[in-house]
C-alpha cells in the first residue's frame, strides 16, 4: 500500500553531496543580500562554490532544481525546502552536544520532588526521576549554547500551547497535514508522568506526530482559560505546569454524547468546559463564588 503522503524520489538523493550541499548555504548566506541586490547567476554562484569545473558544477546544481533551487530571469534562488535544510545543519540537528539539566519550579504530582529539565542532542524534557517523563519536545543543540534553559523551558511550554492551538483547529503542528484528536486514550505509555486524569491522543495523519495528552491540556491556550489564569496573575506557562496547572486543577467527566467536560477550579472561579473530540469547545461557563 502507498501513503497518500509520500517523498519524491529524488529528493533524499539530491542531497547526498557535499558540492551540493555548499550550493545550498551559498544561496542561503546571499538571503539577506537578495533583498536589494537579487539572487546569483550562474557565475556568481559557481565563483562562490569551491569547484572548478563548470560541467560537474551545473550537473550538481542541475539536480538541486526544481526541489531546492528555482531558475528565475537567469538567476538561481533556494526553495523553503534548501533554506530548511540549512537551517537544521545550522542549528546542530547533525552535531555532537552536551547534556544540560536543572530542576525547575514545578513539582512531581506523586512525590513532591522538583521536576528534572534535561537538554540532551535535539530534545528538551521534564521529568520526575522516579515517576517519568512529563514533556518532550524538539529544540536544537544551537539553543543551549546561547539561552538558559529556564528560557527554554519556558519558549517550550509557550510554544506547545500554540501547537495544541494548532492542533484544535485540525492541522499537524509539524507538518501542516490533517491532525485528530480522539479520546479516551487508554494505552498512556509507562515512561511518561501518570496524571490522574482522561487522556486523549493527537495524532497527525499525514507524518509521525502522535502522543497522549490529558484532555484538561486541550485547553491550554483558549480564551477562557487563558483569561482565568490572566485574572490570578498567572503566565500562560503556568496552566502546563506546577500545583496551578490545569491538569491539577480540572476535573474530566466523559458524556454520553461523546463529549468531555472539564470542570477547571482556580481559587474562587470555576470554569466548565464541554469539549468536543475534534477539540472544539461546546459549552464555557464561568461560575463565580464571591
Ligand atoms: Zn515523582
Ligand atoms: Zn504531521
Amino acid at each position: 500500500m502507498t501513503s497518500e503522503y509520500s517523498v519524491p524520489d529524488d529528493a533524499y538523493a539530491a542531497l547526498g553531496d557535499e558540492t551540493r550541499l555548499e550550493i545550498l548555504f551559498e544561496l542561503a548566506d546571499h538571503y539577506d543580500e537578495a533583498w536589494a541586490t537579487g539572487w546569483l547567476s550562474f557565475s556568481a554562484l559557481y565563483d562562490l562554490v569551491d569547484i572548478d569545473d563548470t560541467s560537474r558544477f551545473s550537473y550538481h546544481l542541475g539536480k538541486l532544481q526544481e526541489e531546492f533551487v528555482v531558475k528565475e530571469r537567469e538567476q538561481y534562488r533556494p526553495t523553503i525546502a534548501a533554506l530548511e535544510v540549512v537551517t537544521a545543519i545550522r542549528s546542530g540537528i547533525y552535531a555532537d552536544a552536551t547534556t544540560r539539566e536543572t530542576t525547575i519550579d514545578a513539582s512531581c504530582p506523586h512525590c513532591e520532588a522538583s521536576l528534572l529539565a534535561r537538554h540532551h542532542e535535539h530534545l528538551l524534557t521534564l521529568s520526575c526521576p522516579d515517576h517519568g517523563v512529563s514533556m518532550g519536545y524538539p529544540v536544537p543543540p544551537i539553543a543551549a549554547s546561547h539561552q538558559s534553559l529556564e528560557t527554554l523551558v519556558d519558549l517550550v511550554l509557550r510554544r506547545h500551547a500554540a501547537h495544541v492551538d494548532s492542533l484544535r483547529r485540525g492541522v499537524c503542528p509539524y507538518c501542516w497535514g490533517p491532525a485528530t484528536f480522539s479520546f479516551p486514550h487508554e494505552s498512556v505509555p509507562e515512561f511518561t508522568l501518570q496524571y490522574d486524569t482522561v487522556y486523549a491522543r493527537a495524532a497527525c495523519e499525514a507524518c509521525w506526530m502522535s502522543y497522549p495528552i490529558p484532555i484538561p491540556d486541550l485547553l491550554v491556550s483558549h480564551p477562557a482559560v487563558r483569561h482565568l489564569y490572566a485574572a490570578h496573575d498567572l503566565e500562560p506557562p503556568a496552566t502546563q505546569l506546577g500545583s496551578l496547572s490545569l491538569v491539577q486543577l480540572s476535573d474530566v467527566e466523559l458524556l454520553e454524547d461523546g463529549k468531555a467536560r472539564v470542570t477547571i477550579s482556580l481559587k474562587e472561579t470555576t470554569l466548565v468546559v464541554d469539549l468536543e473530540e475534534s477539540g472544539a469547545v461546546d459549552i464555557c461557563q464561568r461560575i463565580s463564588q464571591s
